[in-house]
């Protein structure tokens, strides 16, 4: 299904080969789903019943988590809040803006950009810690490819 929406969408593209949004998407294959989610009076995310067909969403945090499927700002915020603001790789407990929220398998590895499974909450540190590695590992493959 996800998969489906990311070859047909156009791709909006950061630095770093991150996705930043899956626009028409949102407004196809995401407007489809938000307009069944009304009709049959089931939350568009977790399939919770809705108190009313106005709003496709049970929930603030399931509107969150459902934007975030197409828009990076939302899926950064969503995972924020679901690891609790918390560092997954040191556990450290920061405010947002001394947090960034990393892929676990790099994009330039094949990882998916806006996958909840592949979005983890880290600390700056981490992060740079991480990115470190990451280029010392490629550098290193680039060698050993030459
Ligand atoms: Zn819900
Ligand atoms: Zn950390």
């Amino acid at each position: 299904m996800r998969s489906s929406i990311a070859s047909t969408a156009s791709v909006r593209v950061g630095p770093h080969g991150r996705i930043l949004a899956l626009s028409s998407a949102w407004f196809t294959d995401g407007a489809r789903r938000r307009a069944d989610a009304r009709r049959s009076g089931r939350c568009v995310e977790c399939g919770a019943e809705l108190a009313s067909h106005r709003s496709p969403y049970c929930s603030r945090r399931c509107q969150w988590k459902f934007h975030g499927h197409y828009f990076w700002d939302s899926a950064r915020s969503y995972t924020m809040l679901r690891d609790r603001y918390r560092c997954r790789v040191c556990g450290a407990k920061k405010r947002a803006r001394e947090l960034d929220v990393d892929h676990i398998v790099e994009i330039a590895r094949g990882g998916a950009a806006l996958e909840y499974s592949n979005l983890q909450t880290i600390c700056r540190e981490c992060h740079r810690q991480k990115t470190l590695a990451f280029l010392r590992d490629r550098a290193a493959g680039a060698a050993t490819a030459a």
